[in-house]
């Protein structure tokens, strides 16, 4: 006969449910607790991926099912390291996951980053996404903007502050972001990236999908294009690149259209500062750069200004340390070997496991998490006979400790209660046809969550 396993997850967003399907799969004499500090799931569905990016946001979709069938309990508003600590963990459970994810921007380290609009773009894309955490009105109040970075992000960003708001309305952003958006005077998104135009992360529908913005007309620079920029028939070039390269080649062959706000695509633009006025952004140096061995670049000495009002460094997420758990500061994930967290020595620290971006950093797409998670919940499997029994197994014990301390978490009935809500939200609205228009403020959803 199998032992029964009590498992914790913590983090309810993509990494966490394909690791609790997959774990109550291979394994199913499991009860899982999924446990959010946010009172919704879905974690970088609904809070990171772009509100205009419906195809993505439909994999919520196949997520909603694993949580429906029961096999998983969700429990959200409850924050690890002051609503449960490691001491609960223990007593509970027989193992944690933690699928936590990379939530932070990275550093970039040069003069000028603190100053008056100069924003991170995971800051702003929370912003727009509604998540509780962040301020209800952002400072949309600049003319011409900067993004750093040519990945997937830095187009999110480009695209959400280039976009009428209008042709937002469909979505599921919350009222504040459409006024926010609406009331935007911006004219100009440049985006820069510090390598070139080959060695863009994008990918490709994201990046033709620039090309087809309402009233945005697409402006590339001929300097940034040397001769034989991008070779088709080179050894390693992929379908997507070259997908990617004739969508620049026919950017750079179209005629501007008048559009009333354009974005600007950049390349070989290395960051140097961040130019203030008054304590405000008033510009961006850039120092030129041109390949070197290996994709790698280097700086030619030739300075570039651009007078601007906002920057938006959009170059990468970081993963933010759990109380307790042992963690890598330098590459911003909790230490693990495939999945098994270990301590500063490289020994497995018995019961703890992660997934995810916290598992192996922030890059990938939400697919990849599946066979990340397949890998972390394998070595948990192999490990169960090592797993040592808490003291309080009982599926209504962890309850208890969450009533005691007077945590208000929701549940699973409470998403669905807050999930009708929101649509009934985007059906009332009237004009234009919405699926749902997102709840923004914490208390609001928990009261939501946990009305009778
Ligand atoms: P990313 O793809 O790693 O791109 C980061 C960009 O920042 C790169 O262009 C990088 O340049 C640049 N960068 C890093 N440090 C820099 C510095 N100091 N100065 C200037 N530029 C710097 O990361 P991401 O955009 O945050 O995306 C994370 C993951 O989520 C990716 O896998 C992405 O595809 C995925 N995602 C997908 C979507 C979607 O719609 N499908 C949307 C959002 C995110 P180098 O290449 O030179 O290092």
């Amino acid at each position: 006969m199998s032992k029964s396993l009590r498992v914790a997850i913590v983090g309810a967003g993509p990494a966490g449910i394909y690791a609790g399907n997959i774990l109550h799969n291979q394994y199913p004499d499991v009860s899982i607790d999924l446990f959010d500090s946010l009172p919704a799931p879905y974690g970088l569905i609904r809070y990171g991926v772009a509100p205009d990016h419906p195809r993505i946001k439909g994999i919520v979709n196949s997520l909603h099912e694993m949580l429906g069938e029961g096999t998983i309990r969700f429990f959200g508003n409850v924050t690890f390291g002051r609503d449960l600590n490691l001491e609960d963990i223990r007593e509970h459970y027989h193992a944690v996951i933690f699928a936590t994810g990379a939530i932070k921007d990275a550093e970039l380290d040069i003069p000028g980053v603190d100053l008056d609009g100069s924003f991170g773009a995971a800051d702003f894309v929370s912003w727009f996404d509604g998540h509780p955490d962040v301020p209800r009105t952002w400072p949309l109040n600049a003319e011409q903007v900067a993004v750093l970075g040519n990945g997937n992000v830095a187009l999110d960003v480009a695209r959400m502050l280039a976009k009428h708001a209008d042709d937002l309305l469909s979505t599921d952003i919350p009222e504040n972001v459409y006024q926010g958006l609406k009331a935007s005077p911006v004219t100009d998104v440049h985006v820069f990236g510090r390598r070139g135009p080959a060695q863009i992360k994008f990918t490709p529908i994201e990046l033709r999908e620039l090309g087809e913005i309402n009233d945005v007309d697409i402006v590339v620079y001929e300097e940034d294009f040397p001769d034989g920029w991008f070779d088709e028939d080179a050894e390693g070039v992929t379908n997507q690149q070259k997908v990617m390269a004739r969508v620049i080649n026919s950017w750079r062959e179209q005629p501007l259209t008048g559009a009333s706000r354009r974005l600007h695509l950049h390349f070989w633009h290395k960051p140097a500062e961040i130019i203030g006025d008054a304590g405000k952004v008033a510009g961006m140096k850039f120092e030129r750069t041109q390949l070197a061995e290996g994709g790698s670049v280097v700086g030619t000495g030739t300075m570039v200004n651009y007078p601007l009002q906002a920057v938006y460094r959009a170059i990468g997420y970081f993963g933010s340390a759990l109380p307790e758990v042992p963690f890598d500061d330098k590459y911003g994930v909790i230490r693990n070997v495939a999945g098994r967290v270990v301590d500063e020595t490289g020994t497995d620290v018995a019961g703890f496991y992660a997934t995810g971006w916290i598992k192996r950093g922030p890059v990938g797409l939400i697919g990849h998490t599946k066979s990340d998670a397949l890998e972390t919940v394998t070595n948990l499997v192999a490990d169960v006979e090592l797993l040592e029994d808490p003291a309080k197994p009982g599926q209504d014990q962890i309850l208890e400790t969450l009533a005691e301390r007077g945590v208000e978490f929701t549940t699973w009935a409470g998403w669905l209660k807050l999930n009708q809500h929101e649509m009934d939200l985007g059906t009332a609205f009237t004009g234009v046809e919405r699926e749902r228009v997102k709840v923004v403020d914490r208390e609001e959803q928990v009261s939501i969550s946990n009305r009778d």
